[in-house]
C-alpha cells in the first residue's frame, strides 16, 4: 500500500477552474503532492526535470495549443515511465478510441473520467495505481541484439507453435497458424514482438522465415501420414517477397514434403509501406498461380489495406482481432466487422475471424455466416504434439454445445 501523499500527481487542464477544482479534491483525498499545469508545454516542463517526473498525469483532452493526443505523442517520445488518467467532456466513443491510442503507446492508462470529475470514480482511479504494476508495464522489453537471434536460427531455438483455425458452419478444424516461438535458452520463451523487428532490422527475416516455413512444412507432413489433413498457415513479411529466390524456396520445399498448394496459405502482413511493390506482386501473382493460397493478415489495420486487396489475389481474409471480440455489443466494431465481411464475400475471399474469445464472439460468426474462426475461445497456440489431443476435446464440445442455440442455452 503506497502511502497517497508519496504518489506524484501532475494535472493537465487549461481551465483554471478545473485546476483548483482537481486540486481541491485531490487534496481532499490525502494526495497532497500535486503539481498543476495550464498547458502542455508547462507541462513538459516539468516532466524534464527527472525528480520530479510524475507517478500519475491527470490529462485533459481538449486543450488549446497543445491537444491532449498531442501530448501522449511528447510523452511517448520523452519515454513517460508513469500512468495516465483521461479528463474529458467527449463523449464515450471519443474517450475509448483515445485510450486504445493511448495503450498502443504502452503508456499504461489507469482509466478515464467525465467531466464533472466526481471524487469517488477519481478515486477509485487512483487506488489502482501501484508503483509496481507502472515500473514494469513502463520497463521497456528487452530488445535482443541481431547477432543472438542469429545465432538462435541457426541454433535451432526457435519453435513452431500452432493455433487451430475452424470452420463456423460445422466446427470442422480446417487448419492451422504457424507462429513462431523462440526458446531462449536464459530468457524462458520469447514472443515474436520481440524479435521480428530485429530481424527485419537486421536482414535476417527471410532466414528466419525460411526456417519457420520449413518446420511448418515437415510438420504438415507428419499430420498428412497420422491422417490429419490440416492446412497449415505461415506468416509472411512483404520483406520475404523482395527476391524470386523465396518464390523457389516456398514451391521446392512443399513439393520436397508432398505438400499440396492447396493445403498452405501464406498470411501476409506489411508492417511498412512498401517502396517498390513490383517484385512482391509478381512473386505473389505467382505462388497464387502455382494454386498456393495467399491470405490477407490482420485486415483493417496497418498496411493491411484496401489498395493490396485490389492488387493481389487473395483467398482468404482475416478481421484484424480488434473488430471481431465485442462486435456483437459495440455497434462501431460491428459495422467494421460487417463491412469487412461483406467485402471478402463480393470478391470471393474465406473469411476468417481472428481474436474469437468467448461465446458471444462466436455466436455473432455463426449469425453472420463468417466462415473461419480464430482465438482463444477455441484454443491459444500450441505445440504440435498437443493438436491431436485437443481436436478430441474440440469434437466433443463441438458435439454437445457449440451448436446448441442461444435460446436453448438460456
Ligand atoms: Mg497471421
Amino acid at each position: 500500500m503506497v502511502e497517497r501523499s508519496a504518489v506524484k500527481i501532475l494535472v493537465l487542464d487549461d481551465e483554471s477552474f478545473m485546476l483548483k477544482l482537481l486540486n481541491r479534491i485531490l487534496s481532499n483525498l490525502g494526495y497532497s503532492s500535486v503539481i498543476l499545469c495550464d498547458s502542455g508545454r508547462a507541462a513538459l516542463e516539468k516532466i524534464a526535470d527527472v525528480d520530479a517526473v510524475p507517478n500519475v498525469i491527470l490529462l485533459d483532452l481538449n486543450m488549446p495549443e497543445m491537444d491532449g493526443i498531442e501530448f501522449v505523442r511528447h510523452l511517448v517520445d520523452r519515454h513517460y515511465p508513469g500512468s495516465l488518467i483521461l479528463v474529458s467532456g467527449e463523449d464515450e466513443r471519443i474517450l475509448q478510441t483515445t485510450v486504445k491510442l493511448v495503450r498502443a503507446h504502452k503508456i499504461p492508462i489507469l482509466g478515464y473520467l467525465h467531466k464533472p470529475v466526481k471524487p469517488d470514480a477519481l478515486s477509485e482511479l487512483l487506488e489502482s495505481w501501484a508503483p509496481s504494476a507502472a515500473g514494469a508495464a513502463g520497463m521497456a522489453k528487452k530488445v535482443y541484439a541481431a547477432d543472438e537471434l542469429r545465432a538462435a536460427i541457426e541454433g535451432g531455438q526457435l519453435v513452431n507453435y500452432y493455433q487451430p483455425k475452424v470452420a463456423v458452419a460445422t466446427g470442422e478444424v480446417v487448419g492451422v497458424e504457424t507462429l513462431a516461438r523462440w526458446r531462449h535458452p536464459a530468457d524462458g520463451i520469447v514472443f515474436p514482438d520481440q524479435f521480428i523487428g530485429v530481424a527485419e532490422a537486421a536482414g535476417l527475416i527471410d532466414d528466419l522465415t525460411k526456417a519457420v516455413f520449413a518446420g511448418a512444412m515437415a510438420q504438415a507432413k507428419a499430420w498428412q501420414e497420422m491422417q490429419l489433413p490440416l492446412r497449415v498457415a505461415v506468416n509472411v513479411s512483404m520483406d520475404n517477397l523482395a527476391s524470386l529466390d523465396f518464390l523457389n524456396f516456398v514451391a521446392e520445399l512443399a513439393a520436397k514434403e508432398g505438400i499440396a498448394p492447396q493445403n498452405v496459405v501464406l498470411e501476409v502482413t506489411e508492417t511498412k509501406l512498401m517502396q517498390d511493390t513490383r517484385a512482391p506482386l509478381e512473386i505473389l501473382t505467382r505462388l497464387r498461380l502455382k494454386r498456393f493460397r495467399l491470405s490477407i493478415d490482420d485486415f483493417g489495420t496497418g498496411h493491411s489495406s484496401l489498395a493490396q486487396l485490389r492488387d493481389i489475389p487473395f483467398d482468404e481474409l482475416k478481421i484484424d482481432q480488434g473488430f471481431v471480440h465485442r462486435a456483437g455489443t459495440d455497434e462501431t466494431l460491428r459495422a467494421i466487422y460487417d463491412a469487412s465481411l461483406s467485402l471478402a464475400r463480393q470478391l470471393n475471399m474465406e473469411v476468417v475471424a481472428e481474436g474469437v474469445q468467448d461465446r458471444e464472439d462466436w455466436d455473432l460468426l455463426r449469425r453472420t455466416g463468417c466462415d473461419l474462426a480464430q482465438g482463444a475461445f477455441l484454443s491459444g497456440p500450441m505445440l504440435p504434439e498437443d493438436v491431436p489431443g485437443w481436436m478430441k476435446l474440440w469434437r466433443e464440445r463441438v458435439r454437445t454445445e457449440l451448436f446448441l442455440t442461444e435460446d436453448v442455452r438460456k
